[in-house]
């Protein structure tokens, strides 16, 4: 075969069976810390005999637009997906976001498939499975895709695999466990064993990430299990290439509480009470871990209010990082503007953006929150257990991974 070309790039087809790996939430410094403790070997040869870089997800830092980018290798202006709610004006609704109709690209799993080469898929949570499966000829052999949550389901029919919890050897983790993106990895080695695909995709879930800081014994645990999983990956001859969807920050104040800017509740304030609306993208049908509090959110605006003169007085309230009209926003994050507000609202460092404060039950919050979605969230580790070819200067993002790992790696280790 010659190669897969696809939303404007081109990828040479593997030489040994390439593995990315989407670890959600992993802020730079999980990994370092974990190899410092002396909990992670494969990490340590890959700190110093591979590449490791940081560069930049997409804003918002979330986990659907990222992992979409990531399998594109392209913006959420390009493949439409921009967070996990979008408000449709037309039918005045709030309408989720993770149907795979509302994806406007080709994934690089399909321009492969379509160059003749064999796909895995295996997601932590199944909200990402459709997404990332669209449009794959599933079949065994050929292309199978499904995710822990789900992996007691899965049929040759949706899946192009079954008996998925008697290949790994473990049984369904609960969906708030370190277990969840354990099953993950599991399934990839079995997998890679078994199917030895010429591609796979690993992505995992942020539970771990949401409640411990990198250098923490249960982040170190996490971090050490990956480890020895990946590392036999590694013995296998896969060319490893992680990245993150993005990081994560401490969002709370001195005494632990969640610190919070109501953006409703201001708007309310300004406007009139519901004459605004404000999206949080970020909300989804699991939201134990976050409390649906991250530092990005868009909001619609009634017809007779300037947006410009709305960001102006957001972007003078104390936690308000950035505040943009709807135009300059895509512009600057990459983002479909049929798909966003009339503006955009991103929150500091150690802030997130609610809706009003009687809207957010945040009783299944028992750790101080850590969550994401902000500017402050962009950086994100690139790692791969072999040199490649860097550009100086370059600014690279998360969706650059599959370039690094199938056009830029310079020794080819014999599998
Ligand atoms: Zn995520
Ligand atoms: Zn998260």
């Amino acid at each position: 075969m010659t190669g897969i070309a696809i939303n404007g790039r081109s990828y040479r087809a593997p030489v040994a069976p390439v593995v990315v790996v989407c670890v959600d939430g992993s802020e730079p410094g999980y990994v370092e810390k974990a190899v410092e403790a002396g909990r992670a070997p494969f990490f340590a040869r890959l700190l110093s005999a591979g590449t490791s870089i940081i560069g930049d997800c997409v804003v918002p830092t979330f986990t659907n637009p990222n992992n979409l980018s990531i399998v594109t290798g392209a913006p959420p202006m390009v493949h439409g997906i921009c967070g996990n709610f979008f408000y449709d004006r037309e039918s005045d609704s709030e309408v989720m976001m993770n149907d795979p109709r509302f994806l406007r690209a080709e994934t690089i799993f399909t321009a492969a498939q379509a160059a003749g080469l064999k796909i895995c898929v295996v997601t932590a949570k199944d909200k990402l499975r459709g997404l990332l499966g669209k449009g794959l000829a599933l079949g065994p052999g050929k292309a199978c895709s499904f995710s822990s949550e789900k992996a007691d389901q899965a049929t040759i029919e949706t899946n192009g695999i079954d008996r998925v919890v008697e290949m790994v050897g473990l049984p369904v983790p609960d969906v708030y466990s370190a277990g969840l993106s354990e099953f993950v990895f599991a399934a990839g080695v079995k997998l890679m064993k078994s199917w030895r695909p010429e591609i796979m995709y690993l992505s995992t879930t942020d539970y771990i990430q949401h409640k411990h800081a990198p250098g923490t014994r249960v982040a170190n645990d996490f971090y050490a299990m990956m480890d020895r999983l990946l590392g036999e990956l590694d013995a296998m001859g896969c060319v490893i290439a992680l990245t993150a969807d993005h990081g994560m920050n401490a969002k709370h104040d001195a005494t632990g509480k969640p610190d919070i800017v109501f953006l409703q509740d201001v708007l309310d304030s300004w406007l009139g009470a519901g004459r605004a609306r404000v999206i949080l993208p970020i909300t989804d049908p699991y939201v134990v871990h976050h409390g649906a509090l991250g530092s990005f959110a868009t909001a619609y605006l009634p017809e007779n209010v300037v947006a410009a003169d709305i960001v102006a007085r957001l972007a003078a309230l104390p936690g308000i990082e950035v505040a943009l009209d709807r135009k300059s926003a895509c512009a600057r994050y990459e983002l479909p503007e049929d798909r966003m507000g009339d503006i955009v609202v991103v929150s500091s460092r150690h802030k997130v953006l609610g809706t009003s404060r009687a809207r957010h039950d945040l009783s299944g919050l028992k750790e101080p929150l850590r969550s994401h979605g902000g500017v402050s969230e962009q950086r994100v580790p690139l790692m791969l257990n072999r040199r490649v070819a860097l550009e100086p200067g370059r600014r690279y993002r998360n969706f650059d991974i599959f370039d690094l790992a199938l056009n830029r790696v310079q020794e080819r280790i014999a599998a």
